[in-house]
């Protein structure tokens, strides 16, 4: 158009067209660099949520990664402790049972197997260790031995087990009422020793009395109503003319013999 006006003469005209031209191409220009800028903006601020979603992959991958590394150190320390305490069980039951066997071994080395009394080993251990100790401190101590009466005629009209049982009701009438130092030992057969750490002679009836009628009242398995069995028992408290446990028993052993002679179910006792 500029041309055109200039051919015509209308040098003004044509000079306001290149004018306007100029100012169409300058605008075109500065719009294309503000389009180029923001394709360029666009595509920094895309590279940068690129960028910052990248950051956040990775950390939430670091976390992922740092939980699992924690839940596998979890998991060894339980195995571990599982362990710990499967080897600890497995050692108290161990153990525990090494005890109960010694135990049940020393028991039945102690226990008199028909009864469950003290056997006639433990009874005189225990008599020994009494008898010295009174010895020592000059305290009272008592021995006794009990012989149940016709036991013969016992096995005769209840068989065996019927006498068996009568044993054992007697050991259980001790349990009853005897103090928890005193000791009835199974001495042999139907003879027992009763130990009795601090008491004097003066004592025995009274304990002869509660024994007798504990064992008259207790039953025997297998024996309908009463055993109807009675015991004899001699008795003799430690005195300074006696010097041994020996020499005590033996006493015990005659008070017995006379308790028989003077007619049975009786005490007879010296001290
Ligand atoms: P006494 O009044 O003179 O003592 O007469 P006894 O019949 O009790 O005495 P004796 O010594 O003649 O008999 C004891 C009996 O005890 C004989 C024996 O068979 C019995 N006896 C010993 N040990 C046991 C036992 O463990 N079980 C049973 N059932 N009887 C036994
Ligand atoms: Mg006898
Ligand atoms: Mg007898």
């Amino acid at each position: 158009m500029a041309a055109g006006y200039a051919s015509l003469g209308r040098f003004a005209d044509a000079y306001a067209q290149t004018q306007r031209a100029e100012k169409f191409q300058d605008e075109g220009r500065s719009f294309a660099a503000d389009v180029q800028m923001l394709r360029l903006e666009a595509r920094y601020a895309a590279a940068q949520r690129d960028a910052e979603n990248a950051e956040l992959r990775h950390r939430s991958e670091s976390a992922r990664l740092a939980l699992e590394a924690e839940t596998v150190k979890q998991r060894a320390l339980w195995a571990a402790l599982a362990t710990l305490g499967l080897l600890t069980a497995a050692l108290l039951a161990f153990g525990w049972r090494a005890l109960a066997r010694r135990r049940s071994l020393a028991d039945l080395a102690l226990r008199d197997e028909l009864t469950g009394a003290p056997n006639r080993r433990a009874v005189t251990a225990y008599a020994q260790a009494q008898f010295d100790q009174a010895q020592r401190l000059g305290v009272p101590l008592t021995l006794a031995l009990i012989d149940l009466d016709h036991f013969k005629r016992v096995n005769d009209t209840f068989g065996h087990a019927g006498g068996d049982a009568v044993l054992r009701a007697l050991a259980d009438a001790a349990q009853g009422v005897l103090r928890g130092q005193d000791r009835l030992g199974r001495w042999g057969g139907e003879e027992w020793l009763l130990v009795m750490p601090g008491t004097a002679a003066a004592e025995v009836p009274a304990v002869f009395d509660r024994l007798r009628s504990r064992f008259a009242a207790t039953p025997a398995d297998g024996i309908d109503g009463e055993h109807g069995c009675s015991f004899s028992m001699g008795a003799a408290a430690l005195t300074p003319g006696i010097g041994s446990l020996d020499s005590l028993i033996a006493e015990c052993d005659r008070q017995l013999y006379r308790a028989k002679q003077e007619g049975r179910d009786r005490l007879c006792f010296a001290g």
